[in-house]
């Protein structure tokens, strides 16, 4: 990145270099928000390691829906395969029981936030750790569980957004290659731009669900689940949870057993956020 003390002398041209150095401190911000494999903002993972055992993450995003996340599962359950689904809190809230199914499917649920606002990148702390928490106790509620693991809408990433997933404990986890299945496409075009450049340790991101409040046909995707699963075992690799291959935990410290203070202490601090976030609504909602 171009700075200060790459300028040549101080002087005629000392304009000219802070305005480069302002243009690409801004460059690696606006890359630093798009970028799924940028950490500019704060640690993101978008691989596993390429170097360990033959094994990739497969991910669905924007669920659960009715009408694709429980053909998912059957479908993964058949082929033997365990996965991770960031959920949007509003469509857990609205479909609780596909949100225990997959639970009881041996997947990871994993935070997409509670609205999926497109322009939440705008908003600030209030807002990012209510949506961390709404949708954390939300989870808890269903299943019991709090996830430890989040997924920024569309990848992007703001400084907000990133310190509140430190503080809500979650690491956060984009993708090495997508399915592009969130417009129009076909099963074998997602086969096709998945299977054949797979690699040990990628993340692989597709979608179960759509945003709240918008039309989206995920047949394709229920469709290529199959063929995706049985192409990536024929070129040798096996598909697994998002925390096996990061070796991350995939659920709150304080939901284990045996943690029954922390689970108090945990609590209070979720009330806490969650009375913010509530207080944050009425704000929004004056103004
Ligand atoms: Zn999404």
């Amino acid at each position: 990145m171009l700075n200060l003390t790459q300028c040549p002398s101080w002087g005629a041209s000392v304009g000219v270099c802070a305005a480069g150095s302002a243009a690409a401190t801004a460059g690696a911000m606006a890359w630093g928000l798009v970028s799924p494999r940028s950490s500019f903002w704060g640690p993101v993972r978008f691989r596993g390691p390429a170097d360990g055992p033959p094994r990739v993450a497969l991910t669905f995003d924007d669920g659960p829906h009715p009408q694709s996340t429980a053909r998912i599962l059957e479908v993964l359950g058949e082929l033997g395969v365990r996965a991770t689904f960031f959920v949007i809190g509003r469509n857990a809230r609205r479909w609780p029981d596909l949100l225990r199914r997959i639970d009881e499917g041996g997947h990871v649920v994993g935070n997409h936030t509670f609205d999926h606002h497109w322009f939440g990148t705008r908003r600030h702390t209030r807002y990012w750790d209510g949506q961390f928490s709404a949708t954390d106790e939300l989870v808890h509620s269903i299943i019991g569980r709090r996830p430890a693991i989040f997924r920024p809408p569309m990848g992007f990433k703001v400084w907000h957004m990133m310190n509140a997933a430190g503080r809500a404990g979650h690491s956060v986890v984009t993708w090495t290659r997508r399915a592009m299945d969130g417009i129009h496409t076909d099963p074998r075009r997602i086969v096709r731009r998945l299977v054949p450049r797979a690699r040990a340790g990628d993340i692989l991101a597709l979608h179960d669900g759509v945003e709240p409040g918008s039309a989206g046909d995920r047949s394709p995707t229920v469709a290529a689940v199959r063929p995706l699963v049985e192409g990536l075992r024929l070129r040798g690799l096996e598909p697994v949870r998002l925390d096996e291959l990061l070796a991350i935990p995939a659920y709150a410290p304080e939901d284990r057993r045996g943690e029954e203070p922390r689970i108090a202490k945990a609590f209070a601090a979720s009330q806490r956020r969650r009375f913010a976030f509530e207080k944050g609504f009425a704000a929004d909602a004056r103004g």
